[in-house]
């Protein structure tokens, strides 16, 4: 649910009563045209302005007549996320924290790097799986964010850069399998020529390993790109980590993962989040050992972001190291990626927190 910070900053925007134009689908909006008297060409007309160029109001749709324009802005509104704050970080990263017309607000980021602008956004408002290193799941979950709502913080991004968005990983607040339509909706539109335009093997969803989707989602006919939140291959250690995932063992994610490899020829990620003596011993780095070697896959080892009162610290760069020899001695590729913006707020949920904190007080 929203915080009361969230629900009265709702209750003071009339916006809140009219409908996205986002949510619609293509026969609805062509339906309403048709009933305000307009020819069949106005509605691709509408979607280039609402999904490519990103149309903040009506006004700006000026192929439209000004008389239709009225009309629709009488209907509908168009998003109106608003950005509430950002945080900068010296390495060119952005986070922002978007707040919705009913209250709710969500983070994401923009990363860029030469020629590329990587974009995180987030699936849901808050997270249900409580993951015990993250500031979102100790906050636990408002709700569900819609399709819409995870392409504006992309388009958010892209028109604060403005730059063209190279790649967008599911990997900000929320568990993405957990909100499993709005998800694949959001994708197939950030891969949709008149949309986004975003190459699917560009396009990565980040799950905790929500065991039943897995499958689903390598059945879909996109080669959109899987990451699996491992961060342990001891059970007994990812039970105590992620417990929103302890009905799904390490031996059946072991074994979907085979399946989705045979299924879709892709190498999935396995994110691993390095916690100084909490999943980086010799047991710990063993067993990921195992669970990796002759696997198909890409190990992505994390220094933890530290989170303000959390017990939790980062290894040292030099344990990171030993992580991707003894990976590599197996046959298994690991990357140490680089923590980005790690001067500002980087783990997911801090900026909401800090922010949705002050505002509460
Ligand atoms: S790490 Fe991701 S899945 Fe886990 S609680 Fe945080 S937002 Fe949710």
């Amino acid at each position: 649910m929203p915080s009361d910070t969230e629900k009265n900053d709702a209750a003071a925007n009339p916006a809140a009563q009219r409908r996205d134009l986002h949510t619609l689908t293509h026969g609805e909006l062509a339906e309403l045209l048709a009933s305000l008297g307009q020819p069949s060409f106005r509605a691709k007309q509408v979607e280039e302005w609402v999904w490519s160029k990103n149309a903040r109001s009506f006004d700006e749709m000026t192929n439209l007549p000004k008389s239709l324009r009225e009309a629709l802005a009488e209907r509908l509104t168009l998003g109106g996320a608003v950005e509430v704050a950002r945080q900068v970080s010296s390495d060119g990263s952005r986070k922002y924290l978007l707040r919705f017309t009913d209250g709710v607000s969500v983070e994401c980021v923009g990363m860029p790097s030469r020629s590329k602008l990587s974009v995180c956004v987030s699936t849901q408002a808050g997270c249900a799986m409580g993951c015990a290193f993250c500031a979102t799941g100790a906050a636990g979950l408002s709700r569900s964010l819609t399709a819409a709502e995870i392409y504006e913080q992309v388009m958010h991004v892209r028109d604060d850069f403005n730059s063209r968005v190279t790649s967008v990983v599911m990997m900000g607040q929320g568990e993405p399998f957990m909100n499993y339509d709005a998800t694949l909706a959001a994708l197939r539109k950030l891969n949709d020529p008149d949309g986004a335009g975003i190459g699917a093997r560009h396009l990565t969803v980040s799950t905790c390993g929500v065991i039943p989707q897995i499958m689903r989602f390598a059945n879909e006919p996109e080669q959109f790109t899987l990451a699996i939140s491992l961060h342990s291959a001891v059970q007994r250690t990812r039970n105590a980590l992620m417990p929103g995932v302890r009905k799904y063992s390490l031996i059946n994610l072991y074994n979907v993962m085979g399946e989705y490899v045979n299924k879709t020829g892709r190498r999935p990620t396995y994110e691993y989040a390095l916690i100084g003596g909490v999943n980086d011993t010799d047991a710990e780095l063993q067993a990921l050992c195992d669970f990796c070697e002759g696997t198909l896959v890409h190990v992505n080892l994390i220094q933890l972001n530290e989170v303000e009162g959390s017990k939790f610290r980062p290894s040292t760069d030099l344990r990171a190291q030993d992580f991707v020899r003894r990976l590599a001695a197996v046959g298994v590729e690991a990357t140490v990626r680089n923590s980005r913006g790690s001067d500002i707020d980087a783990a997911c949920g801090q900026l909401r927190q800090r922010v949705i904190g002050r505002r509460s007080s």
